[in-house]
């Protein structure tokens, strides 16, 4: 049999190498982006229980309308953003099937996409698998700033869509409202949208604000706005997230999402919109990571590791180039054997596997692993 791949660059994703890796050689693993502790008692039993009351056939297509009513009324109270349950929300399998269909529901045959990396490794793949081309535009460590009129520059008569991430997987930096200003003043005007993957909303530190598509009236018309209850509820396994979008958009992607997977998880939609009734459930998410940050960060500085700022998401890229001139996967590969740590090598998120000697840990882990980690980390010699 002869098979012309559609995707010829890609192999396994990194986040199942590494992971795998962690697991052959017993090493802590701080490389696959999810908490090492368990999602609250209350939402478990609350599965169990709408199993036990018949939650066990499909939810309907958009999902179970009375989560979508409190998506709505959370998305109002935070962004201020009046969104109709019926029409401008759908309930998905997790972030990563919500953003493929949107790239599959609005990216024709050799439409552009301009990925701003480095990037989450599933966008660039879910545009070729529908025939777009990717436009990587590549930022520089440590800073990761976006020069918007650079990025302008890229923009042609085929571009068709813009991906956005904030708070960003890997960087840990956040737009803020100027960015925001900028995205929206290059994109007027155009037929281009904006693919806003905004998982990471309630990991926000030190006092700032999440700069959510949502807030702002001539982006949103443009956008479909990518969210994840795993990051939120520690939860990741249960593959449940949603999309929002103004109507128009939100029909052609349900168009995709139908015959896709149809419907997501239809007992644990449930739970969630019970647990979700409850606004505190996600209120201390931001405090809870920030101190898991600063206790990580306190502990590596006795290692020759230099942290690269991090404002969101539960990651912390540090920088070895002080320790080593290794491309930054054999780097990892030689940590998770040698040394008992596994961390995902950031050249990953670029196209052109840009290799900045830097690679990202996550510490959605506990206080002890963590310490753990960190003493094996400061045992790496040059
Ligand atoms: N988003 C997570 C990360 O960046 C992992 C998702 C996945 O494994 N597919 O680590």
């Amino acid at each position: 049999m002869h098979v012309t791949s559609k995707l010829p660059q890609v192999g396994t994703t990194i986040f199942t190498v590494m992971s795998g890796l962690a697991q052959a050689h017993g090493a802590i693993n701080l490389s696959q982006g999810f908490p090492n502790f368990d999602p609250s008692e209350r939402l478990q039993r609350l599965v169990f229980e709408h199993m036990r009351r018949g939650a066990n056939q499909y939810s309907p297509m958009p999902g179970l309308l009375r989560l979508r009513e409190r998506i709505a009324e959370k998305m109002e109270r935070l962004y201020g953003r009046a969104l109709d349950p019926e029409t401008e929300i759908t309930i998905t399998a997790g972030g990563t099937q919500a953003i493929f269909c949107v790239i599959a529901a609005f990216v024709h045959p050799g439409d552009e996409v301009i990925l701003i990396e480095p990037c989450y490794d599933s966008y660039r793949p879910s545009v070729e698998t529908v025939g777009g081309v990717a436009v990587p535009f590549a930022l520089s460590a440590p800073t990761y700033r976006i020069d918007w009129e650079a990025l302008k520059r890229r923009i042609t008569q085929r571009t068709r869509m813009i991906c956005i991430n904030t708070p960003n997987n890997p960087t840990g930096t956040l737009l803020r409202e100027e960015d925001m200003l900028s995205l929206s003043r290059i994109l007027k005007d155009t037929d281009i949208l904006v693919m806003s993957d905004e998982v990471y909303e309630h990991i926000i530190f030190d006092g700032e604000q999440h700069a959510s598509v949502l807030r702002y009236d001539d982006l949103y018309e443009r956008s479909l706005c990518v969210y994840s209850f795993g990051k939120t509820y520690h939860n990741t396994g249960w593959k449940t997230g949603y999309c929002i979008a103004p109507p128009e958009l939100m029909r052609e992607f349900r168009k995709v999402h139908q015959f896709n997977v149809f419907s997501a998880n239809h007992p644990i939609q449930a739970a969630l919109a019970d647990f979700m009734a409850d606004p505190s459930e996600y209120a201390g998410l931001a405090e809870f990571y920030q101190q898991k940050r600063d206790r990580f960060q306190q502990a590596m500085a006795y290692t020759r590791f230099k942290p690269i700022p991090c404002k969101g998401t539960y990651f912390q890229l540090y920088d070895y180039s002080a320790i080593s001139d290794e491309p930054d996967l054999d780097f990892c590969k030689r940590l998770t054997v040698e040394y008992g740590v596994a961390a995902i090598p950031v050249s990953s998120f670029f196209s052109h596997k840009q290799d900045d000697k830097i690679i990202r840990f996550c510490f959605a882990k506990t206080d002890d692993l963590l310490e753990q980690a960190s003493e094996r980390l400061s045992k790496v010699k040059v």
